[in-house]
């Protein structure tokens, strides 16, 4: 599937078109195509083959033409045109504060300045002041942004990213220097949806060793500092790496201080000091004799302050402290009481696998049932199927369970929720299917008043038991559509309908984070707010096209434990039985 390449070449297209001063309502289409194609969820090449580009909403004949020429050589003209035209370095200057593609072509034109360099330069001999439409203040503001841009070298990047590339560093770690324990602290530990950097503790007898290692392991672009605990890295992937090597009796502590959250760490060093005591990254310490009375493990020191041990996903004080000062901290649930997965696509719509090999990664994962929740005619876009194919799945999913009981797979299906609130298949043959999840895939840019009232209109539907990906939001990126969400949740309480923390996560590599498509819907808060405020139950769903993305659940599980959910709370931690149990009833019972 080459959607994301096409998609990433419409965005340096875009940002070229921009600083060559092209129309605006080009670079408005070529923006409008890179979220279209990203959002595709079928190959590109297939469309382009049976010449259907233009069936695809935004995307007219010319941005086609240009889809054509790149998937037949490798580039788009008018952008080779463009680069001959516009340095590539000019592109580097949009991410200075308060500079646009007016300010940069401007500053490109009369001074010449092509890259941050000659930026910095020229702002400094307070050359930039003088040019039409910047002035002194905005001189100023120009530096004040150099700074900031030197300061932070990396942006934060989604968990989907950040974990798996900590994990293959702790990995190598342990496979390569004389490392005792190994843990990954930070936002990571807390399964923060972005993260700004991975922070590592270690132990060791061999400190310098495995500085000397981290310096210089081959994802390695720059080494900010090395010295005998801790050294910083830069990844290829532009993600900071800080190391530390603390010792045996004060991992605990370092443990603690270094997940965080700040807000979190702050509190209980205030319950510390009331209770006479001392908190550092070392230990814990009495105020009085200066004496260690804590430090090797997170518990003794909890335990010490008079708290239960609290987990990193809650620490982000919003009640956990108070809540683990009364021993209400609830055991949280975890992925090994999940039990199915309930949204999954197979071959029959968008998805790359089949029903069957869906079926036997679920069996490695542990998994005693799984929902094939395929589309519905109505999104002929990501190849919904007819009664007719559904009826040939129906046949197929027979025949699997026969063979591979007790295992189980229901057939489900995604109905697009339209734009009247009404669904994209006949009422009458939703009882076909062991259970119907909604969503809104089409028609985005309704009001929320109406978006709202379309929602509750599914919530009402006797059929549909799963709201999935409720809110449309897309992480780093505007929401697709606005929701009232205390309003469809109250909906929702009166009509037992389930929702979605859906945690589709498709780009696995961090080239295609421009293009990437990830949700975490509901986020934490609402998940929180769904089950605290409203009592609902909710689903987690990987959403997964492929096999490899069913093993995704582990974010959806963080956003859970983010939203303080135990085991209860979810129906895909529900066994076979329970979960047969719950598809016999009605919603209402
Ligand atoms: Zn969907
Ligand atoms: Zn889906």
């Amino acid at each position: 599937m080459r959607n994301k390449d096409v998609a990433n070449k419409f965005y340096e297209l875009a940002e070229l078109a921009e600083l060559a001063n092209e129309n605006s309502f080009k670079v408005k289409a070529y923006l409008e195509a890179v979220r279209v194609i990203e959002n595709l969820l079928i190959p590109i090449e297939d469309l382009a083959k049976e010449n259907k580009l233009t069936d695809i909403k935004g995307v007219g004949k010319g941005i086609a033409e240009k889809i054509m020429q790149y998937l037949d050589k490798g580039t788009i003209d008018r952008l080779e045109e463009l680069k001959k035209e516009i340095p590539e370095s000019l592109l580097e200057l949009s991410r200075v504060p308060g500079l646009g593609a007016k300010r940069i072509k401007t500053l490109y034109t009369q001074l010449g300045i092509k890259n941050i360099e000659d930026l910095k330069r020229e702002a400094e001999k307070g050359n930039i002041r003088n040019l039409e439409g910047f002035g002194e203040k905005t001189e100023e503001k120009i530096l004040e942004g150099l700074n900031a841009l030197h300061d932070k070298k990396t942006d934060r990047v989604p968990i989907g990213i950040a974990l798996p590339i900590a994990e293959s560093i702790v990995s190598i770690l342990e496979e390569h220097t004389p490392v005792n324990k190994i843990l990954i602290a930070g936002s990571i530990r807390r399964m923060k949806e972005t993260i700004g950097d991975i922070d590592i503790l270690v132990t060791s007898n061999e400190p310098l060793d495995v500085m000397d290692f981290v310096a210089s392991m081959p994802v390695v672009k720059e080494v900010i500092v090395k010295g005998d605990t801790k050294t910083s890295i830069i990844t290829k992937e532009n993600l900071q790496v800080d190391v530390r090597v603390v010792e045996p009796d004060s991992f605990g502590a370092a443990a603690q201080y270094f997940t965080g959250s700040k807000q979190h760490n702050v509190k209980l060093r205030e319950i510390a000091i009331k209770k006479s005591f001392k908190l550092n990254e070392y230990g814990l310490f009495d105020l009085d004799s200066g004496r260690k009375v804590a430090g090797k493990t997170e518990e003794e020191i909890y335990d010490m302050l008079g708290l239960q041990w609290i987990p990193p996903e809650m620490r982000e004080d919003s009640g956990e402290i108070e809540a683990a000062q009364n021993s209400q901290i609830n055991k949280l649930i975890e992925l090994s009481d999940i039990k199915g997965d309930f949204h999954l696509h197979s071959t029959y719509s968008d998805g790359a696998n089949t029903i069957e090999e869906m079926t036997l990664k679920a069996q490695s994962m542990g998994y005693e049932y799984i929902v094939i929740s395929d589309h519905a005619i109505g999104l002929s876009v990501a190849k919904g199927l007819t009664m007719e194919r559904f009826k040939e799945q129906r046949e197929e999913i027979d025949r699997l369970n026969a063979k591979l009981k007790p295992f189980k797979i229901f057939q489900g299906v995604e109905l697009n929720i339209l734009s009247n609130g009404e669904v994209d298949f006949p009422l009458e043959d939703l009882k076909f299917f062991d259970i119907c999840l909604a969503g809104i895939h089409t028609g985005m840019e309704q009001s929320v008043e109406a978006i709202t009232e379309r929602i509750s209109k599914a919530i009402n539907n006797p059929y549909i038991k799963v709201i999935v990906h409720p809110t449309g939001r897309v992480m780093g990126s505007r929401d697709l559509y606005g929701v009232d969400i205390d309003q469809i949740f109250l909906k929702a309480r009166s009509a037992h309908t389930v929702f979605e923390i859906n945690c589709l996560m498709k780009s696995n590599n961090y080239k295609e984070i421009n293009a990437s498509f990830e949700k975490l819907d509901l986020n934490d808060v609402n998940a929180r707010k769904a089950k605290e405020k409203f009592g609902l139950l909710l689903e987690i769903g990987t959403d997964a096209h492929s096999t490899e993305s069913m093993s995704n659940m582990r974010y959806g599980v963080g956003v859970a434990r983010r939203a303080w959910l135990t085991k209860s709370d979810v129906i895909n931690a529900m066994n076979l039985e329970e979960f047969e149990n719950f598809l016999s009833k009605p919603k209402s019972q």
